[in-house]
C-alpha cells in the first residue's frame, strides 16, 4: 500500500513560506498577498536599526504597519523610502525614522492612555495602537479626519478613535492622558494639552519657528515641574486653528 502524500493545504503553506523567504510575489499562493513586505523590512533594517531606533517592539510594529496603506495608491511604490510624502489638503505623511523615533520616545505602555494631534493619513495613530488599545487622535481637517477615520476603520485598527477637531483644546473626555504626541509643528505648548497630561506623564511636540523647523521636544510633567528635553531638529507642517491666535 503505498502511503497518502502531504495534503493539497499543506503544499500550498509551504509554498507561501519559501515564497515569502525568497521575497517573491505571494499573490499566487498565499490569501493576504503584501508585495510590499521586503520594502518594508528593508526599511527597518536599513533607515531604523542603522540609525538609533532600538525598541524591539517599535521594529515589530514598524515592520508590521503596511505604510503603503496609508499613501496614495500611485505614491505606494515610494511608502517605505526614507522620507515624508504628501497626503491630500497638502499635507505630509512624516518619514518612517520620525514615526518611529516619536514611537519610541514615548514609549507607551500597554493599557496607557495616548492622544495623538494631527492624524494626517493616520498612520501614525495606526502604530500606536499596536502599544495600546486605548488611543485617540484628532484632526482638524474635515477630510482628512474622515478618510483616516475610515481606513483605520477597515484596515481593522479601529481601536483608534478619531475625531475631526481642533487638537489645540484636546479631548476632556477622555483626558487625562499618559501621552500626547503633536505630528504638527507649533510655537507653543497648547496650555489645555499640558492641562489634559497625567502627573509624570510624556508629551512630545515639534516646537520651534512653524515655517522653518522645529526642535523635537519632550516635556515630562512632574510635581516639580515640567522636565524639558530639546531632543533633535525636525521638519512639520504647521499646527493650524487657535494656536494661531495665541
Ligand atoms: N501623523 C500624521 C501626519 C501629520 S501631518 C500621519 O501619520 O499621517 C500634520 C497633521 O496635523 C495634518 O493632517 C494637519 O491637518 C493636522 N493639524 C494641523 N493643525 C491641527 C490642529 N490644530 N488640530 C488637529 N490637527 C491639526
Amino acid at each position: 500500500m503505498t502511503k497518502p502524500g502531504p495534503p493539497l493545504i499543506a503544499i500550498l503553506a509551504l509554498m507561501c513560506v519559501i515564497a515569502g523567504s525568497l521575497s517573491l510575489s505571494h499573490t499566487a499562493f498565499c490569501e493576504s498577498p503584501d508585495p510590499y513586505a521586503a520594502a518594508r523590512q528593508r526599511m527597518v533594517l536599513r533607515q531604523l536599526k542603522a540609525r538609533d531606533i532600538s525598541d524591539p517592539k517599535v521594529l515589530k510594529v514598524m515592520g508590521t504597519v503596511g505604510r503603503h496603506l496609508f499613501v496614495r495608491p500611485g505614491l505606494a511604490s515610494q511608502a517605505y523610502a526614507d522620507h515624508p510624502l504628501p497626503i491630500e489638503e497638502g499635507q505630509t505623511i512624516s518619514q518612517p525614522y520620525i514615526v518611529a523615533l516619536m514611537t519610541q520616545i514615548l514609549d507607551i505602555q500597554s493599557g496607557e492612555k495616548v492622544l495623538e494631534i494631527g492624524t494626517g493619513s493616520g498612520y501614525q495613530a495606526a502604530v500606536l495602537s499596536h502599544f495600546t488599545d486605548q488611543a485617540w487622535s484628532i484632526e482638524i481637517r474635515k477630510t482628512l479626519a474622515q478618510s483616516a477615520a475610515k481606513r483605520l476603520e477597515t484596515l481593522g485598527y479601529g481601536n483608534v478613535k478619531v475625531k475631526h477637531g481642533d487638537g489645540y483644546f484636546g479631548w476632556p473626555e477622555y483626558a487625562p492622558f499618559d501621552a500626547i504626541m503633536i505630528t504638527a509643528a507649533a510655537n507653543h505648548v497648547p496650555p489645555l494639552l499640558m492641562e489634559q497630561l497625567k502627573m509624570g506623564g510624556r508629551l512630545l511636540i515639534p516646537l520651534g519657528s512653524t515655517t522653518y523647523y522645529q526642535t523635537l521636544t519632550k516635556i515630562t510633567k512632574t510635581p516639580k515641574g515640567n522636565e524639558v528635553e530639546h531632543l533633535l531638529g525636525v521638519v512639520f507642517v504647521p499646527m493650524v486653528g487657535k494656536i494661531l491666535e495665541d
